[in-house]
């Protein structure tokens, strides 16, 4: 594989020193869509989330209950977006998005 995040930080760095130039306005602009493009095809890690949600249940012979549901889900490290889900106890993973639905960030689901 190439070295997208090298590559990446020379660009950044190269428009940081140009970017006032404006002699260069066109290539800054193409440099920012080609930035933020690798960017989207370099998978980042999601991010996990989980917690607690309460449910209220009203059974018919006037009894209730609080049920308690756990939750986990990961979320797009770019943008917040939802991009998988996890239900507990069952670990049963679902919905695993490989690019986020939003702004288009590959996810990387390699456990590593
Ligand atoms: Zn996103």
């Amino acid at each position: 594989m190439k070295n997208i995040l090298g590559s990446i930080s020379t660009m950044r760095n190269f428009m940081g020193n140009a970017g006032r130039n404006t002699c260069n306005e066109y290539l800054y602009e193409a440099l920012t869509d080609a930035v933020e493009s690798m960017e989207q095809h370099n998978p980042q890690k999601p991010i996990f989330k989980h917690g607690e949600s309460v449910t209220a249940i009203d059974y018919a012979d006037g009894r209730g209950e609080m049920k308690k549901d756990k939750w986990a889900e990961w979320v797009c490290p770019n943008c917040g977006w939802f991009v998988g889900q996890q239900y507990i106890p069952r670990k049963h993973n679902q919905q695993k998005c490989n690019f986020c639905s939003r702004c288009g960030q590959a996810i990387d689901w390699s456990e590593s």
